[in-house]
């Protein structure tokens, strides 16, 4: 299955649902950052979560969301537009947990149940708007829903998975509901029983169970009118080797020839792809005579 994602809203106007789809991009993720088992069912809930609610919150422009939590993985960064392009990474990529209690992978452990989750969402135009909250265990979905029913004053419901076996990234997706303003108590009593029910998400997208497919079962009892089509997310980053030489351009003069000249070059490493540049000593040197241009 492509990776994608549909917004929909129930036929009574009470309640709303963003979807999403996401094995390759988490797929892509643990490839580019060489992530254990446990990073990647972190990395993978975050960067679904981060798509989700760019789709929720952002017309344009983007949304970053830092856990930083006392666990040994370190702080987790994502980011997406809701153009559909997501990159992310966390500090620690090595870092393997056994399994929690109810045998799945130990996402909260890893990140921490101590700590913040920052929101930063930037419309593209204005000032961007940053928000933080505490991290309610860590486990990614229940922090974004801390964030969403703070941000958003509405009641919502985040579901996020990511199944991994030695074959790897098996199936990864999730959804947010939120009840709109409308709603009543047969739409929570409705919704909340849709939701006891549901299972986790990677086992439906296991069962062949297409994105529309779980969209019906989880607002089962509703009529279900789609507000968008499904469209594509990818991992995708805006680093570029331009950028990286733009951002040397801000070194002095002596830090651009000490590096020509005692390492030959200079190399910077994308944090969120893991791309690496590297720029030569001819290059180097042009920029600390102030050319800019060449090699
Ligand atoms: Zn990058």
């Amino acid at each position: 299955m492509e990776d994608g994602i549909v917004k929909a809203i129930s036929g009574d106007g009470t309640i709303r649902a963003v979807i999403a789809t996401t094995t390759n991009l988490v797929a892509e993720a643990r490839r580019r950052h060489g992530l254990s088992y446990t990073a990647t069912a972190a990395l993978g809930r975050a960067l679904t979560g981060a798509a989700l609610v760019a789709s929720v919150v952002a017309k344009r422009g983007q949304v970053t969301m830092k856990f930083q939590g006392n666990g040994p993985l370190g702080k987790v960064v994502v980011d997406a537009s809701p153009k559909g392009t997501v990159r992310g990474y966390v500090e620690n990529p090595q870092v393997e947990l056994p399994l929690n209690s109810l045998g799945n992978f130990d996402v909260g452990g890893a990140i921490g149940n101590t700590g913040y989750l920052h929101v930063t969402v930037d419309h593209g135009f204005g000032l961007p708007c940053s928000s933080t909250v505490e991290l309610s265990s860590g486990e990614v979905g229940e922090d974004i829903n801390r964030y969403l029913v703070n941000s958003e004053q509405a009641g919502s419901v985040v579901i996020l998975g990511t199944h991994l076996s030695a074959k790897g990234v098996e199936a990864a997706g999730g959804l947010i509901v939120q009840l709109l303003p409308d709603h009543t108590e047969d739409t929570i009593c409705k919704i909340e029983n849709n939701i006891t029910t549901f299972g986790t998400f990677t086992f439906l997208m296991r069962r062949g169970m297409s994105l529309d497919d779980i969209l019906r079962r989880v607002l089962q009892g509703f009529e279900v009118q789609p507000l968008t089509d499904i469209e594509p997310l990818s991992f995708s980053c805006k680093c570029t080797r331009e950028r990286f030489i733009e951002a040397l351009k801000v070194l002095d003069k002596q830090d651009l020839l000490a590096m020509a000249e005692e390492e030959g070059q200079a190399e910077g490493r994308c944090h969120f792809c893991n791309a690496t540049y590297q720029v030569g000593r001819d290059r180097l040197l042009d920029l600390a005579d102030g050319y800019g241009q060449g090699g």
